[in-house]
């Protein structure tokens, strides 16, 4: 890890007047510093801003400080959330990283955490070694000839699926961004991410009301049972009245990009009847568009396959 400067301002104002990076739980940062992945000069400590809180009165809002397992433990947080969140890393790991922090966490993708490769998201022009690598993890939705990454979040598949915001703060303002609008797919400029911009700061985020997210799961199908990312995961929460489906929303990760919203099955979906037999038709449009790689491709199938899976649970 090379050397840095350490301040812990306490004030949202101090924190934004200098430039740096943000520590929050550390549980991203830390790891890519000590791999120099990430060589801040300047880190900030922003664990004593007034950042948290859970408010659960009219749709859901969370400081960006909230641990997750603090989130995934509230009573009044939708169950796709929640089962999200528990799905993630390890109790210890929860117990330290912070909501805002999780929405940010880079990619897991081996050869962007190795500075002895080269990786057009670490170092623009360099080249991707995984496109014709070791790609069994990488995604099959929304990549380019310059990036094949997944996006690493479980809790921003829920989110996206749930029409969530995030608020940003900056010396110049605030500006609130959908969630979905936020991260922003490879093309030829992978190393872009998302639409933070210099000096801003995730504060809050902000999941509008939606009384029929009770019903609603989160599937992960992964190498094993804990501690491991997703190598396909579906968000679902279904409206059903009567037998019938009048509304749905359904995300997906570990095989896309960014977290990846499937309107096209939430399409299908209306108006059909609550059967196995309607999850299965609508779960054949989850994979339009998918472009398996050489150790991938039974991501296509099992992308399907997990869909059906959140669909049926989460019609329970
Ligand atoms: Fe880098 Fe993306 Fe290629 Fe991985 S897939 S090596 S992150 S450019």
């Amino acid at each position: 890890m090379r050397p840095f400067e350490l301040t812990a301002p306490t004030t949202v104002e101090e924190a934004l007047a200098e430039p740096g990076a943000f520590l929050a739980g550390g549980t991203t940062l830390v790891d890519l510093m000590k791999l120099n992945v990430m060589t801040p000069q300047h880190v900030l400590d922003i664990n004593a801003l007034p950042l948290t809180g859970i408010d659960t009165s009219d749709g859901l809002r969370f400081g960006a400080l909230e641990r997750m397992a603090d989130i995934a433990a509230h009573p009044g947080v939708y169950p796709v959330i929640s089962r999200a969140l528990l799905l993630s890393a390890s109790q210890q790991l929860r117990n330290m990283a912070s909501i805002g922090g999780n929405l940010l966490q880079r990619t897991r993708c081996t050869y962007f955490r190795d500075v002895s490769t080269p990786c057009n998201k670490r170092e623009p022009g360099s080249g991707c070694p995984a496109i014709n690598g070791i790609n069994r993890m990488h995604a099959i939705l929304g990549t380019s000839d310059s990036c094949v990454a997944t996006h690493a979040s479980d809790v921003a598949v829920a989110l996206v699926a749930l029409d969530a915001e995030i608020k940003l703060e900056s010396a110049t303002g605030t500006r609130t961004v959908k969630l979905a609008d936020f991260y922003c797919e490879p093309g030829d400029t992978p190393h872009i991410e998302n639409d933070l911009r210099t000096g801003e700061l995730i504060t809050e985020v902000i999941v509008p009301r939606l009384d029929w997210a009770q019903r609603s799961t989160y599937v992960k199908v992964r190498d094993r049972q804990s501690y491991e990312f997703a190598l396909c995961s579906a968000a679902v929460a279904l409206d059903i009245q009567d037998g019938q489906i009048v509304d749905a929303r359904v995300a997906v990760g570990g095989v896309a990009t960014v977290p990846w919203r499937l309107s096209q099955v939430e399409d299908a979906l209306r108006g059909k009847p609550a059967t196995l037999e309607s999850f299965e038709e609508a779960a054949k449009l989850a994979v339009e568009g998918a472009k398996p790689l050489m150790h991938n491709s039974f991501k296509v199938s099992l992308l399907r396959r997990t869909v059906v899976r959140a669909l049926v649970e989460g019609s329970r």
